[in-house]
This record gives structure tokens, C-alpha cells and sequence, in this order.
């Protein structure tokens, strides 16, 4: 599809997580598909929750998986809907299908239905169920056995074949004896996950499907279903997987795989967009650009048909483009909370300057929260390093620099000339000093410049790790 295609409907599109654990990333990705699909047709955005699978749903999931929408700043326009609440309209539906033809009984026991699979297996068949309780002209039923709940079945066409042309993988044809009749109520009335769905897309008006390609499989048979209750289908674009590094589909043993330990882990939402929006879709060469332009390239072409691979290293990268291009006061709130983590309270405003000193090496805020809690609690030097760094010819000269620092002015260019003068009055040589006086300032000798590092630290506190050499 191009810009330029028509829209024979308003654009609504939907994400529909299950609540059954946190908002993993694949999913978040088909998310902001939607979203941004939906916003570059000026159309809706709907957030469903698919909670019949009680065992496993929980409000915990929920939460979180609004949360990480939040966090990432997928606004929706309707819902949260939760399907659980609208059992009654999925009964009323099948109620009207029974009576209308397009659905019927089925009395068939469990060790019933075994004994069909094996007989068929034995013949070489594949095993499906066979029509045995299916009204047909003429045909004869079963009387249904006394004291047996019966499942609601579909009556699917049995001939012919169910085609769509995939938004993503373009045509495909599945043929209606690969199909058999869905069970789309359970013996106690409830209604079953393909048959709730199609249901909701139906009464929600969607337009456009996107989903993860192992959904393929159910969509000839909602198509099926929503053509039998004269509903107008959606277009259908089946997103393929996010593998890991090895190839295998993206799990926990890749890492995290939830949107919030993202943000745990010091992601920037905007980061986060820019990358998963990269995993199977792309708009020429481009790698870094924002959520507008995102939306404006965002119409559904180009959408990748091969899986798009996991890459962390990627990620970093991006996000640490994203830190470096941040002002420097919007990056310090967000990088309090991270210090707060770690167990460390911000009590100045001098972190707003920390972070612009630091953020060029930081790929992630809480990379930038460690280098700043040193100016705000003690640091733990490796002793290996102190002991190479921090030497008896180099003592003098710290103890000399600790003094000078104790009444110079407090700006960079002071702190410069003390430095000097204490390089000129000892004979040392920069590196000698300033490698040590970083090892007991921050821990490490791996630091910006001295004098950018020793003005934001407090005096006192700056006198102090100096006489600790
Ligand atoms: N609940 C399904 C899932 O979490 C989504 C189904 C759909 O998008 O149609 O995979």
C-alpha cells in the first residue's frame, strides 16, 4: 500500500495483548505499528485486553501492561475493553448464529473425539473433526445424548478457499479443507479466544489487523467467522517474529524481554521507539528520527517479510544518540530516580551539569547515575589501580593539590591554575597526577577532565578523598 491508497474506511487499529505477564517486546513493537498506522491515517487507536483465559490472566498484568503503553507513550483513543466484560454480546452473537445456521450443537464427549483422531490417524488422515453433529440438508443427526452439555461449533464452508492479501506477506490462500468446524463455545457457554476476537474487531470497527505472523494460522478462520456474521473484514498485515541473536524466537533467555525492564535498565522511551520501530520496517537508510517523522513515513509499506533480529549492541547505540542530543536538565530528572535506585539521593542541583559532562560516555541512564552518585556518595576504587596510580612519588603532590584546592576559587579555570601550580612546584607530569587524583575523586582513572570533574564535586568533599591517598 502506498500514501496515495484510498481508504475506504476510517483507520482503526488495535493492539490486544493477553494479560498474562508483562508487555513484551514483540508485542510492543506490533503496538506502536498500530499506533503509528493508525496516526498517520488520522484514524483511532484501541487498547483491548483478552482476559478469557482466566487461569492466567491477573490485574497485575494489566497494570503493567498499561504502564509500559504509558511509558512509551502510545496514546489510545479508546479502551482499555476488557473481554471479560463483554461475555453477554459474545453469547448474544452465538445465540443469533445458532438460530441463523451458521453455527450448531456438537454432543461429542472428549474420548468421543479421541477415538474419531485415532481412527483417522490409523487411516493415514489427518485428524480433524467430522461433521458428524453438522446440519446439512437432509441429513439425519444424532439425538444428543441425555445430560451432556453440548459446544457451540462453526459451521465453516467446506469447499473453496479463504484468501486476504497480507498487509506484510501479501497474498495467501488457505483452502477450506484444511479448515474444520471451531468450537466457539465451551460446554459451559463460554466463548472461545478466535471467536471473542473476531467479535471485537467486528463491534470495534477495525480496519486494520496487525498482528505477530503466529496469528496466520487464525485468520482464515476469522475470516470465516466474520464473513458468516456479514461483518466487513479488515486488511490483515502479520508482522514476522523478533529472533534472538542465535535465531530462535526472542524469549528471556535473550535477556529482557519486558518493555518496563527497559526503562528499569535506563532506556529512554524515545530510544525505545526509534529501535523496535526499526525491527521489520524501515523508511530507507534511516536509523535515528523521531516519533513525528516516524508517523508521517508510518503508512504500511515497507514492512518487513523476513524476521528481524534482536541486536542490543543496536539498541545501546541508539539510546546513547538519544542521551548525548538530550538537554542536559531534561536528562537529570531522569536520572535521579536511576541514582535513587541505587540507593543514592540527589540533594543539589548539580546534576544537571554532571550529566552534560558525562553523558557523551553513557549509553544508558543508569550508566550516567553511577558515574554521578560518586559526586554524592563514597566510591570504591579498585585496589589494584589505586595501589599502580596512587603512588609515594605522586603523594606529595595530591596533598599539595587537596591544599591549594582549599582556598581557590570554586570555578573550572581556578582549579586549572591550581593544578598548574602544583605540576610546576612538584615536577610531575600531568598524567601522573591527574590519573591519581581521578582513582581517589571517582574511582577510576578513566574520567573527563580533571578540572570539569573536581568543579562539580564539593569542596569539602573533594579535600576530603584527596587526603585519603
Ligand atoms: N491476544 C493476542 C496476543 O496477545 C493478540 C491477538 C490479535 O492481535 O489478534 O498475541
Amino acid at each position: 500500500m502506498t500514501p496515495e491508497t484510498p481508504m475506504t474506511r476510517k483507520v482503526r487499529t488495535r493492539i490486544a495483548p493477553s494479560p498474562t505477564g508483562f508487555l513484551h517486546l514483540g508485542t510492543a513493537r506490533t503496538a506502536l505499528f498500530s499506533w503509528a498506522f493508525a496516526r498517520h491515517f488520522g484514524g483511532d487507536f484501541i487498547l483491548r485486553i483478552e482476559d478469557t483465559d482466566v487461569a492466567r490472566s491477573t490485574q497485575e498484568a494489566v497494570d503493567q501492561i498499561i504502564a509500559a503503553m504509558r511509558w512509551l507513550d502510545l496514546g489510545y483513543d479508546e479502551g482499555p475493553f476488557y473481554q471479560m466484560q463483554r461475555l453477554e454480546r459474545y453469547r448474544a452473537v452465538i445465540d443469533q448464529m445458532l438460530v441463523d445456521g451458521t453455527a450448531y450443537h456438537c454432543y461429542c464427549q472428549p474420548d468421543e473425539l479421541e477415538a474419531m483422531r485415532e481412527a483417522q490417524r490409523a487411516r493415514g488422515d489427518k485428524p480433524r473433526y467430522d461433521g458428524r453433529w453438522r446440519p446439512e440438508p437432509g441429513k439425519e443427526l444424532p439425538v444428543p445424548p441425555p445430560g451432556v452439555a453440548p459446544v457451540v461449533r462453526f459451521r465453516n464452508p467446506l469447499d473453496g478457499d479463504v484468501s486476504w492479501d497480507d498487509l506484510v506477506k501479501g497474498r495467501i490462500t488457505i483452502s477450506n479443507r484444511e479448515l474444520d468446524d471451531l468450537i466457539i463455545a465451551r460446554p459451559d457457554g463460554t466463548p472461545t479466544y478466535n471467536f471473542c476476537v473476531v467479535v471485537d474487531d467486528w463491534d470495534m470497527q477495525i480496519s486494520h489487523v496487525l498482528r505477530g505472523d503466529d496469528h496466520v494460522n487464525n485468520t482464515p478462520r476469522q475470516i470465516n467467522i466474520l464473513r458468516a456474521l456479514g461483518a466487513e473484514l479488515p486488511v490483515y498485515g502479520h508482522v514476522p517474529m523478533i529472533l534472538g541473536p542465535d535465531g530462535d524466537k526472542l524469549s528471556k533467555r535473550h535477556g529482557a524481554v519486558s518493555v518496563m525492564q527497559y526503562e528499569e535498565a535506563g532506556y529512554l522511551p524515545e530510544a525505545m521507539i526509534n529501535y523496535l520501530s526499526r525491527l521489520g520496517w524501515s523508511h530507507g537508510d534511516d536509523e535515528l528520527f523521531d516519533r513525528a517523522q516516524l508517523v508521517q513515513w508510518f503508512d504500511g509499506a515497507h514492512l518487513a517479510k523476513s524476521p528481524a533480529q534482536w541486536d542490543a549492541a543496536k539498541l545501546n547505540w541508539v539510546n546513547a544518540q538519544y542521551i548525548k542530543a538530550m538537554a542536559d536538565d531534561v536528562l537529570a530528572p531522569m536520572v535521579a530516580p536511576q541514582m535513587q535506585r541505587l540507593g543514592v539521593q540527589v540533594t543539589d542541583g548539580r546534576l544537571v551539569a554532571i550529566c552534560g559532562l558525562f553523558k557523551d560516555r553513557c549509553d544508558t541512564t543508569v550508566a550516567l547515575a553511577q558515574w554521578a552518585c560518586g559526586f554524592y556518595a563514597p566510591v570504591k576504587a579498585d585496589p589494584a589501580e589505586r595501589e599502580r596510580l596512587v603512588t609515594e612519588a605522586v603523594r606529595p603532590a595530591v596533598a599539595l593539590l587537596a591544599d591549594k584546592l582549599a582556598d581557590c576559587d570554586w570555578t573550572r579555570a581556578a582549579i586549572a591554575s591550581a593544578i598548574k601550580e602544583v605540576l610546576a612546584a612538584t615536577g610531575l607530569k600531568m598524567p601522573q597526577l591527574a590519573m591519581a587524583a581521578r582513582v581517589l575523586l571517582l574511582g577510576t582513572s578513566q574520567t573527563p577532565s580533571l578540572d570539569a570533574v573536581i568543579e562539580l564535586f564539593l569542596r569539602e568533599e573533594v579535600i576530603a578523598r584527596l587526603r585519603t591517598a
